[in-house]
């Protein structure tokens, strides 16, 4: 192509991506927003986080991939477990119906939501509302970079006081860890759910396969993120002093095969998930995907 018909091509593209945005302003923004992080006014004695890696094959979690999370787990005294996502080869291995899942802790046959185009609303209540029924003065904190997610769970949380839930669409991991690192220290929800892409990404861009170059780099910065996340924000006290005890469940909503996934190959449906409790507490008790969203909220109501 030569430079004029190069340059031409450029702006005839910019005009279209200016009309589109024109068309569908929320479609072009790469941050929204809803509701507000406020500071707690008492500090919950019990928080429990759940951090989505979307894409997260089983055999990625490893001491050479993510030696964060791998020690992690080690230090106390835990194995990685991993859960059927498809259950039983029903459930489409996309991440729209695997986060829901966990996110109401029903199957895609009672929340509605059985692929990435399901438009909604979702059918099931999201553990957020159920948190908001049992506890009214309860606070909580919802971030991702996937749009779909957020409007999804948007589509569920408009009734909710604006001023304890907090849910966030960010540009991507970087934009969604700044979130957590300004947010976290004074907010202090009762309960979290902190979505991470990238490795969904690489793999969608490369091979779901922890030999591609690509997905392992991204799975590796997954990691260092999760440690920033862990010191800068979960392993300091609150804003007051306080540091709650604290249930956090790492989770994956699907693995893949080649560059793709959906359907239910053994590298596509099973994830891997890892929940640590506080000491003197008992083991959460996850046996499926939908087991991730019920301990997180039986931990805090
Ligand atoms: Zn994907």
């Amino acid at each position: 192509m030569d430079f004029i018909t190069q340059n031409r091509t450029l702006r005839s593209g910019l005009k279209l991506l200016l009309a589109l945005c024109a068309m569908s302003l929320l479609g072009c923004s790469q941050s929204d927003e809803a509701g507000q992080c406020m500071a707690a006014v008492q500090v919950p004695g019990r928080q429990a986080v759940i951090i989505g890696i979307d894409g997260l094959r089983t055999d990625a979690v490893n001491p050479s991939l993510t030696p964060f999370l791998f020690q992690l787990a080690a230090s106390q005294g835990l194995a990685w477990g991993r859960v059927d996502v498809s259950n039983g080869r029903t459930q489409q291995t996309y991440s729209a119906p695997g986060w829901v899942s966990v996110l109401t802790a029903s199957w895609a046959s009672k929340h509605g939501i059985v692929d990435n185009s399901s438009a909604g609303p979702i059918k099931t209540q999201t553990v957020f509302e159920r948190l908001q029924s049992s506890k009214p003065d309860s606070h909580s904190f919802f971030v991702t970079s996937w749009r779909p997610l957020y409007d999804l769970v948007q589509g569920r949380l408009g009734d909710l006081p604006k001023t304890g839930h907090a849910a966030f669409f960010r540009r991507d991991d970087a934009a969604v860890e700044q979130e957590v690192l300004t947010s976290w220290r004074a907010c202090q929800p009762d309960l979290a759910f902190i979505h991470l892409d990238a490795v969904d990404q690489a793999g969608h861009h490369g091979s779901f396969d922890p030999s591609d170059p690509g997905y392992a780099a991204a799975v590796q910065e997954t990691d260092s993120r999760i440690r920033r996340l862990w010191e800068k924000a979960f392993a300091l006290p609150s804003a007051q002093g306080a540091m709650p005890q604290r249930l956090i469940i790492f989770a994956s909503d699907h693995g893949g095969i080649g560059n793709t996934h959906g359907r239910y190959s053994e590298t596509e449906r099973w994830a891997p998930f890892l929940a640590i409790s506080p000491t003197g507490y008992p083991p959460a008790q996850i046996k499926d995907l939908v087991d991730i969203g019920q301990a997180a909220l039986n931990f805090v109501q």
